[in-house]
């Protein structure tokens, strides 16, 4: 575990950003609940649209509130700058959109989360951007799916709902060598628990929806990245599109960061005890989690990330029937989609958030009828267990 790079970081996400406010002295961040802002001349007005001079405009180019969480954003992934989104797919979108154009080629993940596999669908069939996805756990199978058009490597580790790894320093060396962008969802481990840009990534989006926000009450995305590049996107394909982040949502999310730290050290616990309880019981064939040292890539999980996280998948030896038995006999956990809130979440990919994707698809991403996907969240583990032990019972 690489402790020394989780120096600091929960201090990052309390206090980055934002100094109390000098009129008040407010100790929270305070809503700028504004559509616009008043210019105190037309000169004024005038700067601040040709960019000689900082300042607001108008909420969807940029607001006090959301100006926080993008700073707080970057400092926490180490990046230059940072861009919030009405979501996660407007982050995914916005970037995209920004970086590719027709006749360009997008290399993926195999086993992308459900809607970013729908937009680059709507990218190839609309605009003529190809895309390939590729088993990334070995550098023969990327290099064999480059492209001389590929602008972009699209990588999401873990891998939603497989948890199989994809090796950043290996893609991002990869991707120098041709000039693409590595652009990372981080989504299922929180800055707290990987910071992408530390391997080579260029830029790193999150669902701030799941363990950003942690408390299921927003739904939001973040992109960081460097300067010139967001400062672009902000100009572009966020302003034009528009899929801007609302000051309250800002604020949420904000205070969810504040706990991010101890809420990830909780996920970690948590999820490492239901690991070992779902590996040792015997309705179930296999789990998927990286903090088990019989996870094929237990290793990398150690070199890249400073924690396990919360996610963790399972089969059960009685396949899809036993499945939906034992997930209609939770009652802690709750079925729903999301993930990395302070709920423990249990879902079914296959009818869920795979649904769109194609059987055969999805039978190569390794996402079997009888995979459930539990989100295990921060509630008192003995009664996570007891709750799983019981459901289990009914398997
Ligand atoms: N990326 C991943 C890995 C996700 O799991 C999700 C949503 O579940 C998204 C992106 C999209 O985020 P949102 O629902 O905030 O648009």
């Amino acid at each position: 575990m690489n402790k020394e790079k989780q120096r600091g970081l929960s201090t990052t996400a309390i206090h980055a950003g934002y100094h109390c406010d000098p009129l008040t002295g407010a100790l929270a961040t305070p809503i700028y609940q504004t559509s616009t802002f008043v210019f105190s001349s037309t000169e004024e007005g005038a700067r601040r649209f040709a960019g000689e001079e900082a300042g607001y405009i108008y909420s969807r180019l940029g607001n006090p509130t959301v100006t926080v969480l993008e700073e707080k954003m970057a400092a926490l992934e180490k990046a230059e700058a940072g861009l919030a989104f009405a979501s996660g797919m407007a982050a995914v979108s916005a970037i995209l959109l920004a970086l590719v154009k027709t006749g360009d080629h997008i290399l993926g993940t195999k086993g992308l989360y459900g809607c970013t596999y729908g937009l680059l669908n709507l990218l190839q069939d609309r605009f003529q951007v190809s895309y390939s996805l590729c088993d990334m756990t070995d550098e023969a199978s990327i290099r064999q799916m480059l492209q001389p058009t590929t602008r972009v490597i699209y990588v999401e580790t873990p891998i939603n709902p497989t948890m199989e790894l994809v090796d950043l320093q290996l893609v991002a060396k990869i991707a120098r060598e041709i000039g693409a962008a590595v652009v990372v969802d981080n989504t299922f481990m929180s800055p707290y628990l990987q910071r992408p840009i530390e391997h080579g990534a260029d830029i790193v989006i999150h669902s701030a929806t799941k363990f950003i926000g942690g408390h299921g009450d927003v739904i939001a995305g973040v992109a960081v990245g460097p300067k010139a590049i967001m400062d672009s996107i902000r100009l572009t394909t966020q302003k034009d599109i528009g899929g801007i982040l609302a000051p309250f949502d800002a604020y949420l999310l904000i205070r969810g960061l504040k706990t991010l730290g101890v809420r990830m050290d909780r996920h970690c616990e948590n999820g490492m005890q239901v690991a070992r309880f779902l590996h040792s019981h015997p309705k179930v064939a296999a789990v998927y989690y990286p903090g088990l040292p019989d996870f094929p890539q237990y290793d990398l999980a150690c070199r890249q990330m400073d924690g396990f996280g919360g996610l963790l998948a399972f089969e059960l030896k009685g396949g899809m029937e036993a499945g939906i038995r034992m997930m209609n006999n939770v009652h802690l956990c709750k079925r729903a989609v999301s993930l990395g809130d302070v709920d423990s979440l249990i879902q079914h990919p296959a009818s869920m958030t795979h649904s769109v994707v194609p059987a055969e698809e999805r039978a190569k991403m390794g996402i079997t009828d009888g995979l459930v996907r539990l989100s295990v969240g921060i509630e008192d583990i003995a009664d996570i267990l007891e709750d799983l032990d019981t459901a289990l019972s009914f398997a």
